[in-house]
């Protein structure tokens, strides 16, 4: 995919946290928001039961370690890794401000924070071992580019689309934050925590549509080959692939394989964020 390169002065972007990892993995890890927290957990051997309750908001942990003096320019120009999701979040909020505005309902840049090691997020502490994660609590993006070594060598997702659409699926959460979306589902499993799991998985369903519809409103940007690099990824983090069919579907968290690859399918071809509707509607 051809982003335009990111304007240090229209995006929002936050260094800092880096270094020594903040004491233990923290139990409101992940937001329930985390794309690949549970996979990545499962394939660098941190347990991940300590995410899969992740849904619970619990206190906002005090953010320490913040005091980047880097520029958005700098951040953004560490590595090939940051440049590309720096061009990916300004291409999402130019894509989604408008959708926003058209539906009457206000919209808020998230903030992409990069880190390395470990950091303090408003959703508590969390390590690189956890994945690129979204935490509404502060509306934050937070992402270790390390990660994306491991998504090509570990996970087999290769490709900048395989990495655009791991932002693009983070971005997909805070969506669901500004319309209310994610305070509905978090109130609905708390009333009937049996459904709890299924609406986690329907919510991370529509976090995939998110990123397809991104995708699909991108069209003309679009190279031969992001689509299947998008459905690899797709595939490779589905709860069945990543247990090797060892969880039952009432512990899947994030969706099948084919049912991820469905759900970026159907944000793609349609480029119509109504039709993530299917996966989760407030009202
Ligand atoms: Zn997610």
């Amino acid at each position: 995919m051809r982003l335009n390169r990111f304007d240090p002065s229209r995006i929002r972007v936050e260094g800092g946290g880096g270094g020594g990892f903040p004491g233990g993995m923290g139990g409101g890890v992940g937001c329930g928001s985390v794309v690949i927290a549970l996979i990545a957990a499962l394939v660098f051997g941190v347990d991940p039961s300590s995410m899969l309750g992740g849904m619970q908001s619990g206190a906002p942990t005090q953010v320490q370690g913040n005091g980047s003096q880097q520029s958005v320019e700098e951040l953004c120009t560490a590595n090939a890794y940051a440049t590309e999701a720096c061009n990916t979040l300004q291409s999402l909020d130019e894509t989604w401000a408008p959708e926003f505005q058209r539906a009457g309902i206000q919209f808020a840049q998230p903030t992409l924070k990069f880190y390395s090691g470990g950091v303090n997020s408003g959703c508590g502490a969390a390590s690189s071992a956890a994945g690129p994660f979204y935490c509404p609590a502060d509306q934050k993006i937070y992402i270790d580019t390390s990660f994306y070594d491991q998504l090509d060598r570990q996970l087999g997702a290769r490709g900048d689309f395989a990495r655009y659409y791991v932002v693009a699926h983070e971005y997909g959460h805070h969506i669901q934050t500004l319309t209310g979306v994610a305070d509905a589902v978090r109130s609905a499993q708390s009333q009937d925590p049996r459904s709890a799991n299924q609406l986690q998985v329907r919510m991370e369903l529509q976090a995939d549509c998110y990123a397809g519809v991104w995708a699909g409103k991108n069209r003309n940007l679009i190279e031969p080959g992001d689509f299947e690099e998008g459905m690899t990824a797709a595939s490779a983090i589905g709860d069945d692939r990543l247990t090797g069919g060892r969880v039952s579907s009432e512990n899947f968290t994030h969706g099948t394989s084919a049912q991820r690859m469905e759900a970026l399918r159907a944000g793609m071809e349609s480029a119509n964020d109504a039709v993530c509707d299917r996966y989760v509607q407030v009202r």
